[in-house]
């Protein structure tokens, strides 16, 4: 049955492919997006659909609308950009979480968040299962993004556990695809626009940390896999895909994917940058019979063929 979904941050990376999964679905959309770091072009192709509405508009501030589910994603997902202006971060996360909680309260509609890895900090259990409650700095320079997103973890099951609330929660590990922003800094981005623009690969610290990369198509059928379970299944749910790379491997496998002549640059390790990651999807696939499909291999492909385009259409 076709319903009226707000997204917050619709207009992000991952809130632009939802929109289009939605959509497509012939479901109704809200996007709700202060374009903080979320961009226009992602949803321009949207702009003119008869079933999408954009809503300009800071989640920290409450909103009266009214929807039948509701994904909560507004938050800056790059370090450059959540450490840009922290303390707003920190509120994003938790004020943006009550306001969209009193909302789904209000409306008794289904609520997901969009966690994090980062929850799990820089973890000292490998690979990280749902159960392990994390190794966070609550005082560090990731401390407004990884504790924001904790508490507004803590805000949806007290929401549930105090007013029944049916909530999801997605730890979301290492995302990646079309319409990453090639400015927010993130390492498959940074990455491949050095290597089409010949500039040298950034590798932060000796590039022998690791991260487990998902291609977006995924996660997002993961998303709306889990909007669809019945009211006691609440997650949080790691989803991600638990292929593990160095980030030096990344970055030999763009340079030889693109053809590129650029050379590795090393740059100091940013601190309290986490030195393994892997999801451990047991749980995703037990409950949601998911498994990531794409592999980095396949994911990279489609992935630099976009950069390829947009760098090419920016030159004209
Ligand atoms: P993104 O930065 O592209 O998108 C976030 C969107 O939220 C942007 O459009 C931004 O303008 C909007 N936003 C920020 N603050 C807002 C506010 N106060 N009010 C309204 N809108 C606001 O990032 P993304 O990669 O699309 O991430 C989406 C969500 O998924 C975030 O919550 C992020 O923490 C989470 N996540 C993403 C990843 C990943 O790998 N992409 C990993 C873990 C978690
Ligand atoms: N990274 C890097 N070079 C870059 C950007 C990032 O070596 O140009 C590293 C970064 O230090 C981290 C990893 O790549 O170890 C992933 O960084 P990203 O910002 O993409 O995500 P997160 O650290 O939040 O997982």
């Amino acid at each position: 049955m076709a319903k009226r979904i707000l997204i917050t941050g619709g207009a992000g990376f991952l809130g632009s492919h939802l929109s289009d999964r939605l959509i497509e679905a012939g479901h109704e959309v809200l996007c709700v997006d202060n374009f903080y770091s979320g961009r226009r072009e992602n949803i321009a192709h949207l702009m003119q659909h008869p079933r999408f509405e954009l809503f300009r508009h800071d989640v920290s501030f409450p909103l009266y609308v009214e929807v039948d589910a509701i994904y909560n994603l507004a938050c800056p997902a790059s370090p450059i950009h959540y450490q840009r202006d922290p303390v707003q971060t920190t509120k994003t996360n938790v004020l943006g979480a009550i306001n969209m909680l009193g909302l789904a309260k209000r409306l008794k509609v289904p609520i997901m968040q969009a966690s994090t890895s980062e929850v799990y900090g820089d973890p000292t259990v490998h690979p990280q299962p749902e159960e392990y409650w994390g190794n966070v700095n609550p005082i560090g320079i990731r401390s407004c993004y990884d504790e924001g997103k904790r508490a507004a973890e803590t805000l949806f099951f007290d929401y549930r556990r105090q007013h029944d609330l049916p909530i999801k929660v997605v730890r979301i590990f290492n995302t990646y695809g079309p319409r990453m922003d090639p400015d927010d800094g993130r390492v498959v981005s940074n990455f491949i626009v050095q290597a089409l623009k010949g500039e040298p690969i950034t590798i932060y610290g000796d590039g022998s940390q690791t991260r487990s990369f998902c291609y977006v198509d995924d996660l997002i059928r993961g998303f709306m896999t889990l909007m669809e379970t019945p009211h006691d299944v609440t997650g949080p749910l790691n989803i991600g895909n638990p292929n593990e790379f160095t980030i030096t491997q990344l970055a030999e496998l763009v340079v030889a994917k693109t053809g590129s002549s650029s050379k590795i640059h090393y740059l100091p390790l940013p601190s309290d940058d986490p030195q393994q990651r892997q999801p451990d999807i047991s749980q995703a696939k037990a409950v949601l019979n998911w498994t990531p499909t794409v592999e980095l291999d396949e994911g990279l492909d489609a992935t630099i063929a976009y950069f390829r385009s947009t760098l090419a259409s920016a030159a004209h």
